[in-house]
């Protein structure tokens, strides 16, 4: 844990929703669907409000640039683009527990739209990697093709790429570079 469970858990959810963006050649867009949107809201551990409909998607989507422009900005534009979000929404910071996770902070209401709650918690948990002066957690893949955001929130800070898929292509590029050349 680099920081706390709730901004670490609010990082990797904000990177793997801003890498749903077709921005790297080729790929595709990865929230199509009100059932991805489902199956993002579940891996990380969303609670509160989920309509489950076309006008929640469509907002969640659009979130997605403003996300990544804030995951993979420089520390003092990150600052304007954290403050803008938090003063859009009025966020206003709560201490709450729920069942399975101890006290952490909300700053919206549960019944707050999820595109809020999500742009809220990015900007929370980028107040804390900003005060922290660690924005070195973040950056972009290191695959050739690929434009993700990696979040490494490892201990010796060693991940490269945004996803088990870049890992594994690289590692399999690195593999057939040693056997070329011990051949
Ligand atoms: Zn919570
Ligand atoms: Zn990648």
């Amino acid at each position: 844990m680099v920081f706390t469970h709730d901004t670490d858990v609010s990082l990797q959810a904000a990177a793997a929703l801003a890498n749903t963006l077709a921005i790297s050649p080729g790929s595709v867009d990865e929230l199509a669907t009100v059932a991805a949107l489902d199956a993002f809201f579940a891996a990380y551990d969303f609670t509160g409000r989920h309509d489950r409909d076309r006008a929640e998607l469509d907002e969640v989507r659009a979130l997605r640039i403003r996300v990544r422009e804030l995951l993979t900005a420089e520390r003092d534009e990150a600052v304007r683009l954290a403050n803008e979000l938090l003063a859009e929404h009025s966020a206003t910071p709560q201490l709450v527990r729920h069942t399975t996770y101890d006290w952490h902070i909300h700053a919206t209401e549960p019944d707050a739209p999820l595109a809020t709650r999500i742009a809220v918690e990015t900007a929370m948990a980028m107040v804390d990697v900003i005060r922290a002066d660690e924005l070195s957690r973040l950056s972009i893949c290191d695959d050739e093709g690929c434009a993700g955001v990696v979040v490494d929130l490892s201990r010796n800070r060693s991940k490269r790429y945004c996803s088990a898929t870049c890992t594994n292509r690289n590692a399999v590029a690195a593999y057939r570079e040693r056997q070329a050349s011990t051949k």
